[in-house]
């Protein structure tokens, strides 16, 4: 039914190209939504489109670099062009990563990670409000992480960009409600992809982190997807404001 359609929906998935972005371009575009994506490799980028277009998928994309200012702005400027100036779904995916111990940070180091994972989603909600609104139906789909929440290691850098991402979501949730937009976050626990390949190359790492996830697995791409775009269907249309962890459990187990 019309309840688990994207049909006729616009998305912006940032950083589509690989990983969780990658698998919620593909979902959202599997459910009937026109999807347009970024990543910083225009040959990366033109691969993917290229796939996309094979497999029937209405996706659009250019090259554009999210943590800068400007590109933000021309993104969002192409985005309203394309979709005709009404965006139902935008999905801040972009996020990055320097694991180190705290007093190691440098200055450029700290701009970098909370620059890409803060200030460029938070950005991307103002200059986009117009359009979400626009649509009459906006979703805002955020992704955070578990060490938004619990210390696992990431680096507190990492984890206080992510917190500050939660506490954005529950914000926006109730600001922009009265202009039809829904804004929610989903925290994934170790995925497969890119941004992590380097840790999961490594047996013991990865034992430890299952021996202590109830599903005892690191988690698909896809099985963080398909949560980002329920949230988006008209099927969650009285869910705003929640940070949903999809971690096999991780998160509320204790010890035994
Ligand atoms: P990947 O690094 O595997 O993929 C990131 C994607 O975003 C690529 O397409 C990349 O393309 C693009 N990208 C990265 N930086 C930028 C940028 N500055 N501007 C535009 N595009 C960019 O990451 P994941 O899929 O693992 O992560 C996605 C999100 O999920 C992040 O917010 C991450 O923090 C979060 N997350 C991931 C977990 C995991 O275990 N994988 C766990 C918890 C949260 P390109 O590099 O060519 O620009």
């Amino acid at each position: 039914s019309s309840r688990w359609s994207l049909k006729g929906t616009t998305a912006l998935v940032t950083g589509g190209t690989r990983g969780i972005g990658h698998a919620v371009v593909e979902e959202l575009a599997e459910f009937g939504a026109s999807v347009y994506t970024c990543s910083r490799n225009q040959e990366e980028l033109n691969a993917c489109l290229k796939q996309w277009k094979e497999k029937g998928f209405s996706v659009y994309g250019s090259v554009c670099d999210a943590s800068s200012r400007t590109q933000r702005e021309k993104l969002i400027e192409q985005v309203a062009s394309t979709f005709n100036g009404k965006l139902n779904i935008l999905v801040n995916n972009v996020g990055t990563n320097i694991r180190k111990p705290t007093i190691e940070y440098t200055v450029e180091e700290y701009s970098k990670i909370m620059i890409t994972n803060l200030d460029s989603a938070y950005h991307l909600c103002q200059l986009a409000y117009s359009i979400l609104k626009a649509s009459g139906n906006g979703n805002i789909v955020f992704i955070s992480s578990v060490a938004s929440t619990t210390n696992v290691g990431s680096g507190s850098l990492y984890a206080a960009s992510k917190a500050a991402i939660n506490q954005l979501t529950k914000n926006l949730a109730c600001e922009w409600a009265k202009d039809s937009i829904r804004t929610n976050c989903v925290a994934p626990w170790y995925t497969k992809t890119s941004l992590v390949e380097h840790l999961l190359e490594n047996k013991g790492f990865v034992n430890e982190v299952i021996s202590r996830t109830p599903i005892n697995r690191i988690a698909e791409a896809h099985e963080v997807s398909s949560l980002v775009t329920f949230l988006c269907l008209p099927a969650a249309s009285y869910i705003t404001g929640q940070i949903i962890a999809v971690d096999g459990g991780f998160t509320a187990n204790g010890f035994e």
